[in-house]
């Protein structure tokens, strides 16, 4: 049993079995033990790999997308320029050396990064120098907000619901002869259709992102992008475990494996709508790079010389590795152009 498997077995002993939300809570964040509170997960040596990690490409493309909607709506003169779950700190580094096609932009930007690892925080800071931690996107100041967040949103907590003979019933980490298990606890009431043994997820904090996110822009103006993977009205059990690059159960190795789940794109996109900003059609990964440019700007990084470019191309963009599995959505003013690479969703729809 890892450190964390003891203290979760001792709370189920004391006050019985926890949500599937409270476990992944625990296992990422723990202040100990938890996975991204006590390490760096990322590259060849941790346990996965993001798309800012492949390629620096990546990043420049966020960074002129977020600079041409920053032009669109006037270039307003002070904003903050967010990043939620930022890891190494790659992507916003990326982003911040590609701003300077818009001139003025670098400075009428407040960076604030909204990270709950300490460790993580120091990596951010040891990469791009004395920035702004919030704990949370509440804290965003009330002007124009630029923000993107990749691969943030599919660490945040689920709860699981599964249905049986008499409804649905939420599932549960128990313990069964000292072993972490899954089970299920009494019925509730969930206004979703299943079939005996269907599994469905609900993310209370990612559509909470969502609605802050869009509030602040239909407010005071700014972008928001999502990169995760994901679909749209998803379905079944998602979370997964990954260590050293290998999925695992997830009960396994708490604390120990990076835990996540399938992002539901469509609960993002109906808490956007709430808020009152606009809100795009979920596009592919591949698709958005491809639209914003990638092709064009791996060829010129291969011609100068840069060996790497077009098979971290490849893996961005091709619908067999991260092009199709990841999706991006985007937030923006009702009224204002659209963000480079999204169309607007017209109407929220089951099928979008
Ligand atoms: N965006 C980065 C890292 C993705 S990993 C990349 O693409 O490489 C997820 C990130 O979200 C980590 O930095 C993790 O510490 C952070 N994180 C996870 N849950 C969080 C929470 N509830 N609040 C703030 N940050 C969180």
């Amino acid at each position: 049993m890892t450190p964390l498997a003891e203290i979760i077995a001792a709370r189920i002993r004391a006050t019985g079995p926890i949500s599937i939300a409270d476990y992944m809570q625990i296992c990422l964040l723990d202040s100990r033990h938890g996975y991204y509170a006590t390490r760096d997960p990322f590259g060849a040596a941790g346990d996965f790999t993001t798309a800012p990690e492949i390629h620096q490409m990546f990043g420049e493309l966020c960074g002129l997308a977020l600079a041409q909607a920053w032009m669109d709506q006037g270039r307003p003169s002070s904003f903050t320029l967010a990043e939620p779950g930022p890891g190494r700190g790659t992507l916003m580094a990326d982003i911040l050396r590609a701003l300077r096609v818009a001139p003025g932009m670098r400075d009428a930007a407040e960076v604030a990064l909204i990270e709950a690892s300490p460790h993580l925080r120091q990596a951010q800071r040891r990469l791009l120098g004395p920035v702004r931690h919030l704990d949370s996107i509440e804290e965003i100041d009330n002007k124009p907000l630029f923000l993107i967040g990749n691969e943030f949103i599919d660490a945040l907590p689920v709860r699981q619901f599964q249905m049986t003979q008499d409804g649905w019933r939420e599932r549960f980490v128990g313990l069964a002869d000292g072993v972490l298990r899954i089970g299920l606890g009494g019925t509730v009431d969930l206004p979703r259709k299943g079939e005996p043994g269907d599994v469905v997820e609900d993310c209370p904090e990612g559509a909470a992102v969502a609605e802050a996110v869009a509030r602040r822009i239909a407010k005071h103006g700014g972008a928001g992008i999502l990169i995760d993977y994901g679909g749209w009205n998803g379905y079944g059990d998602t979370l997964q475990a990954l260590r050293n690059h290998a999925p695992e159960n997830p009960l396994a190795h708490p604390g120990e494996a990076d835990l996540t789940a399938h992002v539901d794109f469509a609960p993002l996109a109906a808490a956007a709508l709430r808020a009152g900003a606009q809100v795009s059609r979920l596009v592919h990964q591949g698709d958005w790079l491809r639209a914003l440019g990638a092709e064009a700007r791996a060829s010129k990084l291969a011609a100068a010389g840069d060996g790497g470019a077009m098979a971290a191309l490849h893996r961005l963009t091709d619908p067999g590795e991260m092009g199709h599995l990841f999706k991006a959505i985007a937030i923006w003013p009702k009224g204002a152009p659209a963000v480079p690479g999204f169309t607007a969703l017209e109407a929220y729809a089951d099928d979008a």
